[in-house]
Order: C-alpha cells, then sequence, then structure tokens
C-alpha cells in the first residue's frame, strides 16, 4: 500500500473485515422505501453487480425493521440498518439478521435500552457504527464548543464511544461526517489519534453527481493518503450505483484498489490528429467488465503518446490518420486510425484468454 494506513482494530460485518490492513471497503446506501421489500432487493441487486461490498437501510419504523428479515433472505452482501433514537428498531433488526447496526447510543437516552441493544448485539458478535454527523449535533455539544467544528464532532463520537465501552462493547466503527471538508478533515485526523476503532469516511450531503463527486474524491482522497479511512460511502444526490462507481474510482486513482481497467487518456490539443474522445469511450466501454488490474492508455499523437502508451499495459498513439498499438512498451502494430481501437480490444481480450500479457 503507498500510504502509511492507521491500522485499527478488525471488525467484521457479515463475511466483509473493516480495518487492520484488510482492503478499504465500498459501501452504499439504497433510497428505496425500505419497506417495499421488492424494489430494496432490486436496487441491492444492482448494487451488489457494481461491486459493493456492504449496504445501508434506512429503517425508520416496525414495519421496515420487521422487513429485513426477507431483504437479508435474498441478498449476498451484508445488510446495515439505519436507526435512529428508537431502540425497538435496533432490536428488531437484530432479531431479523442485521449484520451491523449505525445507531448513536447517546440519542436513546436510557441505559437500560441502550443496553438491551447491546446485548443483543454481542450475542452475534454484531458491530455498531457511531455516526456522527454535523447536522445533528446536540445542542449541549454545541454549546460547549462554540458551535459545529471539529473538535464538537469528536466530543460527541467520544461519548457515544464512552456509553458503549461501559458496557463492555467494543466492536465499534466510528464516522464524522460534515459537508464542510475542512471540519470533516480535522476531525476525522483528531479522533484517529485517539481510538483505535476503523473508520467509516465520507463527506457528507456532497451533492450531485458533478459538484459531489469532485467534492468528495476531495475530501475521501485528502484522507486517504493521510492513511486513515477503512470504508467509504460516496454520498451522491440520485442513484446509489454511482455511488459505488465513484467510490472504487476515487480508490483506484490512489491505487488502493487495483481491479478492473484503468483508462489513460490524453486529454487532446492542437496536436491531436485522431478522434480521441470518441476512440477512449469505445475503448473503456469494450473493457468495463474486465476485472484484471490493467492500465490501457488512449493517447492522441506521437509526441507523448507513445511514452505513456510504453507504461501502461496496452495503448495506443494516434497520428495523421493512422497510430500504433502497443503492448507492454513493444509496438505491436502499425495501423489506419479506424483500426486501431479494434485492433487493440482484440489483442487485450486474447491475452486474457491466454491467461495474460
Ligand atoms: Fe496533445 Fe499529444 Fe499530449 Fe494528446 S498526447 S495532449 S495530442 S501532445
Amino acid at each position: 500500500m503507498t500510504y502509511n494506513r492507521s491500522v485499527k482494530k478488525e471488525i467484521a460485518i457479515g463475511n466483509v473485515i473493516i480495518g487492520g490492513e484488510n482492503p478499504i471497503v465500498v459501501q452504499s446506501m439504497t433510497n428505496t422505501d425500505t419497506r417495499d421489500v421488492s424494489a430494496t432487493i432490486e436496487q441491492i441487486a444492482q448494487l451488489t453487480e457494481a461491486g459493493c461490498q456492504l449496504v445501508r437501510v434506512a429503517v425508520p419504523d416496525m414495519e421496515a425493521a420487521k422487513a429485513i428479515k426477507a431483504i437479508k433472505a435474498k441478498i449476498a452482501i451484508p445488510l446495515i440498518a439505519d436507526i435512529h433514537f428508537d431502540y425497538r428498531l435496533a432490536i428488531e433488526a437484530l432479531a431479523n439478521g442485521i449484520d451491523g447496526l449505525r445507531i448513536n447510543p447517546g440519542n436513546i437516552k436510557e441505559q437500560d435500552k441502550i443496553k438491551l441493544i447491546v446485548n443483543k448485539a454481542k450475542e452475534r458478535s454484531i458491530p455498531i457504527r457511531i455516526g456522527v454527523n454535523a447536522g445533528s449535533l446536540s445542542q449541549n455539544i454545541i454549546t460547549a464548543y462554540n458551535g459545529v467544528n471539529a473538535e464538537a464532532l469528536v466530543a460527541s463520537a467520544e461519548a457515544h464511544i464512552k456509553l458503549l465501552e461501559d458496557l463492555d462493547f467494543n466492536l465499534i466503527k466510528v464516522s464524522l461526517k460534515s459537508s464542510k471538508i475542512s471540519i470533516m478533515l480535522d476531525a476525522y485526523e483528531i479522533l484517529n489519534k485517539k481510538v483505535i476503532y476503523p473508520m467509516h469516511i465520507g463527506v457528507t450531503e456532497a451533492g450531485l453527481p458533478g459538484y459531489g463527486t469532485i467534492k468528495s474524491a476531495v475530501g475521501i482522497g485528502a484522507l486517504l493518503t493521510k492513511g486513515i479511512g477503512d470504508t467509504l460511502r460516496v454520498s451522491l444526490t440520485g442513484d446509489p450505483i454511482k455511488e459505488v462507481e465513484v467510490g472504487f474510482q476515487i480508490l483506484k486513482s490512489l491505487e488502493l484498489y487495483e481491479s478492473g481497467v484503468e483508462i489513460i487518456a490524453c486529454p487532446t490539443c492542437g496536436r491531436t490528429e485522431v478522434n480521441l474522445a470518441v476512440m477512449a469511450k469505445q475503448v473503456e466501454d469494450a473493457l468495463k467488465f474486465i476485472k484484471e488490474p490493467l492500465r490501457v492508455a488512449v493517447m492522441g499523437c506521437v509526441v507523448n503518446g507513445p511514452g505513456e502508451a510504453k507504461e501502461a499495459d496496452y495503448g495506443i498513439a494516434g497520428g495523421k490518420g493512422k497510430g500504433i498499438v502497443f503492448k507492454k512498451g513493444e509496438i505491436v502494430a502499425i495501423l489506419p486510425e479506424d483500426m486501431l481501437v479494434e485492433r487493440l480490444i482484440l489483442i487485450i481480450k486474447e491475452d486474457l484468454k491466454n491467461g495474460g500479457y
């Protein structure tokens, strides 16, 4: 691993291990009504297909908590219940086979009810994520820390953690989310030095997929380069499948995830003599189902093209009406422009079929 990872306690959510030196886990949350069992199962199937490793569902009422049993029976990845305030929903979710809980014990006021949840969670070794969110800090904390800031988020997390630790429970995961990157970065850095628990990272309410992707990449990426983060969720408005794609793209861009094809494409300039954007898209579409980690360069000219293509596993560099196909730095074909993509894809697929290049 390139970055100096903060090694945290390992916890298991279903068959997914979070923390330690395990790969960083990408998770998402459904936006279906959890009570609509078939719609929720269908969306989880799509998320699973996209590579999602853990999925969370909102559990706003008892009907949603009861739906967990039927949902669990039909899905292939571990399920986490997102619960606020009502301890009975947590108990029901646990009884119905949930793999993880997201609940802040401090919001359940009464100690005996927190104890009930903890005892049930202990019986099946179900982890609890403490999810502190800048938008829902208690007024006491806001007053004590003079507003919503990193120190306030950390103090809130520590108070919730203490409630669980006092009950001898340590299957804990923590998140400290804010829609302000500056606050979330500071908060995670402070808490990271204080606790051994794995960190769930993300920029909350990052926004629509365009700006939200950039904001998430900046915030999550900054934490990952500091070695902080054991699981992540990209929070985007709209289809959660996009969250999973962006999550893996962030990891891939930092070389923290090696799977699938990374396309290296030049930005094009006045020297470009081929229809590069179309070619890059064709290559991306043709190779998107490949799971092997490959770097494929699609370059517009013979100035930087061959150099970049040589660094990649495969590549093409366009020229005037024709171009070069590279494999591991070696020229394997010089062809007319309209044959470059097709030949590149053919070579890659044949190599993979024969067990690699
Ligand atoms: Fe321009 Fe060539 Fe660089 Fe592409 S690789 S941006 S065409 S100089």
